[in-house]
Formats: C-alpha cells, sequence, structure tokens
C-alpha cells in the first residue's frame, strides 16, 4: 500500500458481531470489482460483545484495512463516523452500515453518481425494510426537518452516502458535537445529489436505537442545524400573550360593568395551567440551545480511543 488510496469506506460498529462475518464477505469483492486503490476504516462504538475481536482480525490479515479505531464507550453512530473522517486518506469517501442494511453492491452507484461531477450523493432507501413504526417515524421527522431547517433530503436515516474529500474535511474542521453528518454534509456540499438505494432487513440483532436515542438524535439534527424552534416558539408565545391581554381586557370590562364574579374560576385555572406549561416547553427549548453552546465553549475531546490500529502508508 505506498500510493494513497482513491476510496475510502467507513463503517461504525456497534455489537455487530453476527453481521460482521457476511459483511466481509459481501463488502471486498464489490470493492476490489472497482478496480480502484481502496481503505477501510472500521470504527468500534464501544461494543459489548466479539466485534473488536473480529475487526483486529480483519486489519491483520487484509492490508486494505487499514485502520481500526476503538472507543472506549459508547459514542454513536454519528461520532463513530467523525472518528474514521480524521483518519481517511481517499478522494472519495463512502459511509454505510455494517448490519447489512445497506447493501455493498450499491456502492457502485453511489460512485457513478460522484463520477458525474456531484460531491456529495447521498442514498435514499427505495424500499424500507424496517418496522411500521420507524418507517413512518422517519417520514414525519422528514417532513419536520424539511420545514424547519434549510436541508433538502429524501431521506436523512440512509447512511450509505459518497463524500468527496473537501466536504470530509470541512466536516472534521467544523469541530461539530452531537451532529448529523448527512445534514452538515449537505450544509457544504455545493452540487448535492441522491440516488435510490436497495435496503435490506438487518442481517443479525435488532437496532442499536431505542425510541429515547431516536427522539434525541433528531432533537440534534433539528436544534445543530436551526433556530427556528425558538423563533416558532416567540411567535407562539406573542400570539398566547395577546390573548391573554384580550382576556384581561373582557374581565376587567366585565368587573365593571356586572361587578365581582364567582363563575369562571376554573376555565382560569384551565387557562393558567396551559400558559405555564407552555412556559415550561420554551424553557426546555432554551436549554436545549444552551446546553449544545456549553458543550461547544466546553471543548472537551469529543470521543476517547481505547486502541488505535493503523497501517503506516
Ligand atoms: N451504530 C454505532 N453506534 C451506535 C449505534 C449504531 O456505531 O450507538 C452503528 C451500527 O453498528 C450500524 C449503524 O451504526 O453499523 C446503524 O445502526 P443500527 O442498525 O442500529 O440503526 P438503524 O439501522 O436501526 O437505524
Ligand atoms: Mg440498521
Amino acid at each position: 500500500m505506498s500510493a494513497a488510496p482513491q476510496l475510502s469506506i467507513v463503517i461504525p460498529v456497534y455489537n455487530e458481531e453476527l453481521n460482521l462475518p457476511l459483511l466481509f464477505a459481501r463488502l471486498y469483492p464489490v470493492l476490489d470489482g472497482l478496480g480502484r486503490r481502496y481503505e477501510v476504516i472500521f470504527t468500534n462504538d464501544g461494543s459489548a460483545d466479539r466485534s473488536i475481536e473480529l475487526l483486529r482480525a480483519q486489519h491483520a490479515a487484509r492490508p486494505d484495512v487499514t485502520c481500526v479505531i476503538d472507543f472506549n464507550a459508547n459514542y454513536g453512530q454519528h461520532m463513530a463516523i467523525m472518528a474514521a473522517f480524521e483518519r481517511v486518506r481517499g478522494d472519495i469517501i463512502v459511509t454505510l452500515d455494517a448490519d447489512l442494511q445497506n447493501p455493498p453492491e450499491e456502492i457502485p452507484k453511489l460512485l457513478e453518481k460522484m463520477a458525474a461531477g456531484h460531491d456529495y450523493v447521498g442514498g435514499y432507501r427505495l424500499e424500507r425494510q424496517d418496522s411500521f413504526f420507524r418507517t413512518y417515524a422517519s417520514k414525519l421527522i422528514n417532513f419536520v426537518r424539511e420545514k424547519t431547517t434549510s436541508i433538502e433530503m429524501t431521506d436523512q436515516g440512509c447512511m450509505l452516502r459518497a463524500y468527496s474529500r473537501p466536504i470530509v474535511d470541512a466536516i472534521v474542521r467544523s469541530g461539530a458535537i452531537n451532529t448529523f453528518i448527512p445534514a452538515l454534509a449537505y450544509s457544504f456540499s455545493g452540487n448535492p445529489a441522491e440516488v435510490g438505494v436497495k435496503h435490506e432487513e438487518r442481517h443479525a440483532g435488532v437496532s442499536n436505537y431505542s425510541f429515547y436515542q431516536l427522539v434525541r438524535l433528531n432533537f440534534d439534527l433539528i436544534t445543530g442545524f436551526s433556530l427556528a424552534p425558538l423563533q416558532y416558539f416567540t411567535m407562539f408565545a406573542l400570539l398566547c400573550s395577546a390573548g391573554s391581554f384580550v382576556l384581561v381586557l373582557i374581565l376587567a370590562g366585565r368587573r365593571l360593568i356586572i361587578g365581582p364574579e364567582e363563575g369562571g374560576l376554573f376555565t382560569l385555572f384551565g387557562i393558567l395551567f396551559f400558559l405555564i406549561s407552555v412556559t415550561m416547553v420554551g424553557i426546555g427549548l432554551i436549554g436545549e440551545y444552551v446546553g449544545r453552546s456549553y458543550q461547544v465553549v466546553r471543548a472537551r475531546q469529543r470521543y476517547h480511543v481505547r486502541e488505535l490500529l493503523e497501517t503506516k502508508p
């Protein structure tokens, strides 16, 4: 491996020991068939199973597996990709999942599109093979993202994507924390494109994302790329205060004309509780942004590498 690779493949791995053997068996023939110099970089994102042993063996056996990054804990898929991005050497970088939901056989499609002059090619899953809930929740969040950020993407959750080197360098330089890599890439791209790619059922195991983690991830996406939630909230708060002001005028008028009244006390409570809950949502929302700023200001390292297996070029 003297000359720098033309293509870098980046794969985050979290408890995938049952999927890795088949991934290796399907990935390398595809890459070998491309006729380009390539490298594969794996990040082990704090797996509790034997994933790291399998990756170590790959690194020992194959010169094109140039790098295995072993995190000390679970930092999430996007951080795992970020760590690999910091070490890629290829001109084009392709990310995919380790669970074979993104068929490696689709990689040439992305590369073809890149060859047509695009600097970023995102895949979108043609027939999604996920649970009903995941598929529809994902449609909903794609819609919300569309409305609140200026990011246009058919399928933000599809990680089968190709990036040109300058885009990956920009992502690394951005130093973003809690980020959503496909959206960040989009924001740096001058000429993005999309291609439909096949989607398969997870080969083994279950998704590593719990409901809570999916909510967090999408919160990061929206608050990381847009101030729209704060602005919508402010507008809504303005409407509420205008409404309350009118109510106060009406009540004051009635007090003067009719005199003291007792009825309507619980209506008032209802309104009050509503306004208090709106305030609480607002405080939470501001907290999200303050939290993000706090993380940036604190500037603590984003992840810790326990072991780094690297083939020196
Ligand atoms: N993954 C990771 N860290 C995590 C969760 C997932 O590195 O905390 C990896 C995982 O091993 C897989 C990819 O990210 O290669 C997608 O994860 P998963 O299949 O669980 O997500 P889903 O397909 O359900 O969105
Ligand atoms: Mg998956």
